[in-house]
């Protein structure tokens, strides 16, 4: 009846009648609520989308629109063009047996499984997962250790995306460990080349006291929804989504292309009072920008078929004949906001609810720590603890104990967050001392210095072929140095990255380090630009560079500097860094 007077046309409306009445039913059997019908969207595929149904077909007419204007395919839609990354199965199992690694683009294909050949860094395969909104449990990382023993370097990397990596993988054994991930209920299937990657959420989703709505439903069914449509692995570059639910600890939203939060409408809005999300758009923090507010406002219920619209506009839009402009960023770039807006629209023959974010109630402020040590949830009598992956990394043995400590104490759920850290959820009070004990014994801790605790590094040079320097031991050297020599009063965020790819969002850290060459006399060294400054959330800002080429030795005394003259010249112990 909505669609009537929206005054859409007899087909259309025809379309949708039968479209909502099939999601419906679908939804009903399943034991989930109905979408109400006032929405017009719905779970599943967005109507008269005119979208191929699967990943060449849509590589295939962007493609062909790009050839067509006169213009060059990149290298990497050429061989997408080539060869479909999902008919290469037997390829693979035959290098493998073999004990081959892919050559040339095939490179590049083998991501869409997951699998990174990292030469010249390592001569082997990284293996990159995913794990909806950073979900995990007991099982699955007893599992995922005893692959990367078995397989791999015996440790596993926590990543940025709440996810983890197994690295130093033999040719001859691709298979076993994707097959192995199989087994554990795990997909890696695109978590590398030019897809979504792992979707991101706020790791207390459902436990913390504060936030406004618990996240974990919605990205299980992104991330379902990406597994079941192939058209979405169509994509011209790589892809971030993450649901911050708007609690103590932040998803960092409006770092990724599509950020939903949660914001509460006060009375007297022109929305009725309640709980909704916010849509930006367009962050790409390597690029120098963070996601907009699109000025939309959007039920729970609508965020899954919007960002399916958003990806399908995408999709067609996005650039294939030049890799730097290929992301969202430079659709919206060419479209303006409103213009990208209308098109989603038209895909979901329905206007979104517009609404200025200033009409909604401030996101509570995060906390920095809240994902390090013990924190009541909302739960009376039970918490979760955040243990520290010193700079991203952990051995098996270890996450062997973590497993077995949330399975003895707790309900086996482990959440992994973007700050290269896990949580263990659902530890009853009187257990916590306990926990404390055993994550002591593993040689891990739950407690942080200020230095530590906002200390990201990406993989760097000992195993991304694209890094200048070795961040992760460079990390770890910055917080030996700090620790001993100064004492903060506050986090100050320090981010490392290896390259302009910003796995580590440099540029979001108080301080961020760049990773470059540094030539010193005859020789070349590591080194890194220093920004200062950047900021996220609430506080949003983009680092700006205060010092370039600084060889990686000399880093260590230049922070000690840059933080005493902090500590020495703030107006007061509430006054951050940042500021
Ligand atoms: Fe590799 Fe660059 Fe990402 Fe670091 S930022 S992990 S060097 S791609």
């Amino acid at each position: 009846s909505d669609s009537s007077q929206a005054g859409f046309s007899p087909e259309q409306q025809q379309y949708l009648q039968g479209f909502y009445a099939g999601c419906e039913a679908i939804r009903s059997s399943n034991g989930l609520p109905t979408f109400a019908a006032t929405l017009g969207i719905s779970s599943g595929s967005a109507p008269a989308d005119n979208c191929p149904a699967d990943a060449r077909s849509a590589h295939s007419a962007a493609q062909d629109q790009a050839l067509a204007a006169g213009k060059k395919l990149t290298p990497e839609e050429q061989a997408k063009r080539t060869k479909d990354p999902f008919q290469m199965w037997d390829e693979i199992a035959a290098n493998a047996s073999a004990g081959k690694f892919p050559k040339g683009t095939d490179i590049f294909l083998y991501k869409y499984h997951g699998l990174f050949f990292v030469a010249p860094a390592q001569d082997s395969f990284m293996c990159r997962l995913r794990f909806a909104g950073g979900m995990t449990n007991s099982h699955q990382l007893r599992g995922v250790a005893d692959l990367a023993e078995q397989f791999g370097g015996g440790y596993v990397d926590a990543t940025t995306r709440s996810n983890l990596q197994i690295r130093e993988i033999k040719a001859e054994h691709a298979l076993e460990i994707i097959n192995g991930l199989i087994d554990l209920g795990i997909v890696s299937r695109g978590s590398g080349a030019d897809n979504i990657r792992n979707i991101t959420a706020t790791p207390t989703a459902g436990i913390d006291p504060l936030e406004l709505y618990d996240v974990r439903p919605l990205c299980r069914e992104m991330h379902h929804y990406i597994l079941q449509h192939p058209e979405m692995y169509g994509l011209p570059r790589k892809f971030n989504i993450a649901f911050d639910g708007g609690g103590t600890i932040s998803a960092l939203a409006d770092t990724n292309d599509i950020g939903f939060f949660a914001v509460r409408v006060p009375d007297g809005r022109s929305q009725p009072a309640g709980v909704y999300f916010r849509l930006e758009l367009g962050g790409i923090t390597g690029h120098g920008d963070f996601a907009r507010d699109a000025g939309v406002l959007l039920k729970a219920e609508q965020c899954i078929p919007v960002a399916a619209a958003i990806l399908k506009v995408f999709l067609r839009e996005g650039d294939r004949t030049d890799r730097k402009k290929a992301r969202l960023k430079y659709v919206l770039e060419r479209f303006g906001h409103a213009g990208f807006l209308a098109e989603v629209e038209r895909l979901l023959l329905q206007p979104l609810v517009k609404m200025p974010v200033s009409d909604c109630e401030p996101r509570v402020v995060p906390n920095p720590l809240a994902h390090f040590g013990a924190h009541p949830q909302r739960q009376a009598g039970l918490n979760y603890v955040g243990v520290v992956f010193p700079v991203g990394r952990i051995q098996v043995d270890q996450l062997r104990g973590l497993a077995a400590i949330a399975q003895r104490y707790g309900s086996g759920t482990i959440r992994l967050t973007v700050w290269q850290n896990l949580l263990i959820s659902d530890i009853p009070t009187a257990n916590l001392p306990a926990v404390e004990e055993a994550i002591r014994q593993l040689g891990l801790t739950t407690s942080v210095t200020n230095v530590r605790a906002g200390l990201v590094a990406c993989t760097g040079n000992a195993g991304c072929r694209f890094a200048a320097s070795n961040t992760k031991l460079h990390a770890k050297q910055v917080a030996e140095y700090l620790e001993q020599r100064l004492e903060l009063d506050q986090p100050v965020n320090i981010h490392l990255t290896g390259c302009h790819h910003s796995c580590a969002q440099h540029y979001i850290g108080d301080i961020g380090l760049l990773a470059t060459k540094v030539s010193r006399g005859e020789e070349m060294v590591e080194g890194y630009h220093v920004f200062v400054g950047g900021g996220y959330g609430n506080n949003r800002e983009i680092g700006r560079q205060i010092a370039t080429s600084i060889p990686a030795a000399e880093i260590p005394p230049l922070l000690e500097r840059l933080l005493l003259t902090f500590l020495g010249n703030r107006a007061g112990d509430e006054e951050t860094f940042r500021e």
